[in-house]
């Protein structure tokens, strides 16, 4: 395949390995376009910071190909790539004022006095520091800090921003409302953000899509309402908000349905996403709010009976921890406007759902 491509961003078989045995990163293959807002989520070691590295030009990719704006970079040095970078430690100069520190990115690029000092104002108002350029790093909170470390990086007009990790020092009501800051300015420059989180709950928040990895591999690339909705294997079906699992064997396979004889007892409709056929082994993946407690007869295509083990009332919710078909930690979100469901620890219960809610997926270890 050619460089010519609409995408902006494009990581074409690349591979990445640091001993010239393992590949840390396997055959990453992504089109970001131009104005996307793309995150690198998965568990630590699974390859997301590699990947960064070798788009921003710090790592060489062992094999393939990544293009920016249609032209291959594998061969241009990280300081022509014209791309900001902003990282967890947001490696300030201590000795330079906050605007010194915005100067420099442009010093290096040898642009002029006065457009320094417009530029370096119209980024400290970006991240609403107006007022703080003559500040030093020492007498800001960590939260201005990084702040002024998200003024750096667009304080050149970069093509493409990357962050890796850069909201990971900051306590948790700080981290969560710089990521709206940092939504916001993604909306309103339009530059393209490539975001590299373990934090499912960031990477919801803040992307357009969102591609999960895992051991070097991007399991499920897709929309933040997708992935959650529409999983396409376990790993991305637990690794994304809260999942019941119920194992099984597929007893029949009917277009996009399939009937499943769990292994606990009981037998289900489900659709069949991502299953060999029948007779083989399958995880079902089902979400806490789909699931109805004490449905009308009929009322839902499949309904088992299960136990309840423990009642948490959160307010809007009632929170179930119920015994169903073998899984002791069965979630049913219990909306607190059912008014007469007999809930107690230790009553008998129907549970029920809709196969169109119910995913039969790879089966995961027991
Ligand atoms: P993530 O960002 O998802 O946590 P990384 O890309 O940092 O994952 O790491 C992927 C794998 O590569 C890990 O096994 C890690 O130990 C290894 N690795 C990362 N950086 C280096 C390096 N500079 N030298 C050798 N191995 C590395």
């Amino acid at each position: 395949m050619s460089g010519a491509t609409d995408a902006f961003v494009r990581f074409e078989n690349v591979q990445k390995s640091y001993d010239g045995e393992t590949l840390v990163v396997k055959d990453l293959n992504v089109d970001i376009p131009e104005g996307e807002f793309l995150t690198m989520l998965g568990p630590s070691g699974s390859g997301k910071t590699t990947s960064l590295m070798m788009l921003a030009g710090f790592e060489p990719a062992t094999h393939g190909e990544i293009y920016l704006d249609g032209e291959s970079i594998n061969n241009v040095p990280p300081n022509k790539r014209g791309i900001g970078m902003v990282f967890q430690n947001y490696a300030l100069f201590p000795h330079m004022t906050v605007a010194e520190n915005l100067a420099f990115p442009l010093k290096v690029r040898k642009t002029g006095a006065a457009e320094i000092e417009e530029k370096v104002q119209r980024a400290l108002d970006m991240v609403e520091l107006g007022s703080f350029g003559g500040r030093r790093p020492a007498q800001l909170s960590g939260g201005q800090q990084q702040r002024v470390a998200v003024a750096r990086a667009l304080v050149f007009d970069p093509r493409l921003i990357l962050m890796d990790e850069p909201l990971g020092a900051l306590d948790k009501q700080l981290r969560e409302q710089m990521q709206y800051e940092i939504k916001h300015i993604h909306e309103n420059l339009g530059v393209t953000v490539v975001y590299v989180t373990h934090d499912q709950a960031e990477a919801l928040t803040m992307s357009d899509r969102i591609a999960v990895f895992e051991d070097g591999i991007i399991q499920q690339l897709s929309t933040p309402d997708a992935l959650y909705e529409r999983p396409e294997n376990s790993f991305v079906a637990q690794f994304i908000g809260e999942n019941n699992k119920l194992s099984g064997t597929v007893r029949e396979v009917k277009g996009k349905t399939c009937t499943v004889e769990l292994d606990g007892g009981g037998t289900v409709k489900a659709l069949a996403v991502n299953v060999e056929g029948v007779g083989s082994r399958t995880t079902l993946s089902l979400r806490p709010e789909r699931v109805e407690i004490a449905p009308a007869k009929g009322a839902v295509q499949n309904q088992l009976t299960g136990e309840i083990r423990e009642l948490i009332y959160l307010g809007d919710h009632i929170r179930t921890r119920m015994a169903v078909s073998g899984n002791e930690d069965f979630i049913v979100k219990v909306p607190n406007s059912a008014g007469n469901v007999p809930l107690a620890e230790g009553a008998k219960v129907k549970v029920g759902w809709e196969a169109g809610d119910c995913r039969a997926l790879d089966p995961l270890a027991v």
